[in-house]
């Protein structure tokens, strides 16, 4: 009695992890996403692939706001993450309530983007002490659990420069992990690094990815490492969504053309 299963959804686990509603983005005139809509549930891992300009990183750059939407709405669990809807009007949200909801976002980038003046427990206690206010023993305590999670332990006191392109990586892995986030993005990873440091990277990210039940929307030129990791592929072209489906369905039995010739070539 009293009980309305339709409000609980709305705060309960229900609610997708991420949702694009009619996402739309442009670049001065140019037309990047166009009424975008899709939703990631929680605890998924979802690879996009596509050609190069197909809007794959700007979908990862909205998520964690650091480019703004033109149009529609992205929700995190059902919050809003920039726009709310109110009167049925589009109101932009004020920076504190995003910030609390980026806070759930973790993001790794092609370039590593480490601070180059201060060592790596530094890199990665450096968030958790000034975002989350934990101390800075909290803070380090963690950060050697982390580094030891992706085989760096014995480099905590070095700086940037001092490590691997590779190292460097599973240095902003750890970074990004030291934040707790719900949500993982996965910007090309790989693709700064040269060939023989690519292997750990993506050891290190499938040992995340199966022991943590993080959401990780990768965006990825490595198709194993999609099929490994990946519940479900999404194909881009042009800004939209060609074809999606898990991956051993979308490599081994591609419904277009598109994504076929896409596959022949990376592969
Ligand atoms: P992908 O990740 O699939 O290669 P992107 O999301 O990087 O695609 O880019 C999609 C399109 O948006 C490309 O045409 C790119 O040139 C354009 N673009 C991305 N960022 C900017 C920007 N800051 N200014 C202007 N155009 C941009």
């Amino acid at each position: 009695p009293g009980h309305d299963p339709t409000t609980d959804a709305g705060t309960s686990g229900a609610q997708p992890r991420v949702r694009f509603e009619d996402v739309r983005k442009k670049f001065g005139r140019t037309t990047v996403l166009e009424d975008l809509n899709f939703t990631v549930e929680r605890g998924e891992r979802v690879t996009l692939i596509g050609p190069s300009g197909s809007g794959k990183t700007t979908i990862l750059r909205l998520l964690m706001t650091l480019e703004k939407l033109t149009g529609g709405y992205i929700w995190v669990d059902g919050d809003p993450l920039t726009h709310d809807r109110r009167d049925g009007k589009r109101v932009e949200l004020r920076a504190k309530q995003v910030a609390e909801v980026r806070k759930r976002i973790g993001m790794v980038f092609q370039q590593f983007n480490l601070f180059p003046n201060m060592s790596v427990v530094q890199n990665i206690t450096e968030a958790p002490v000034h975002v989350l206010g934990q101390t800075p023993d909290q803070a380090r305590d963690h950060a050697l659990d982390l580094l030891d999670k992706v085989g760096l332990r014995h480099r905590a006191d070095a700086h940037p420069m001092e490590l691997s392109g590779g190292q460097q990586q599973r240095v902003a892995i750890a970074r990004a992990l030291a934040m707790d986030p719900e949500i993982l993005l996965l910007d090309e990873v790989t693709s700064a690094l040269d060939p023989e440091l690519v292997g750990d990277v993506l050891a290190v990210l499938k040992d995340v990815a199966a022991s943590t039940d993080i959401t990780m929307l990768i965006v990825t030129h490595e198709m194993q490492f999609a099929r490994d990791v990946s519940d479900r592929v999404m194909m881009f072209d042009g800004g939209r969504v060609l074809e999606e489906a898990p991956p051993e369905e979308i490599f081994s039995n591609p419904r277009h053309e598109r994504t076929q010739k896409f596959l022949e070539a990376v592969v």
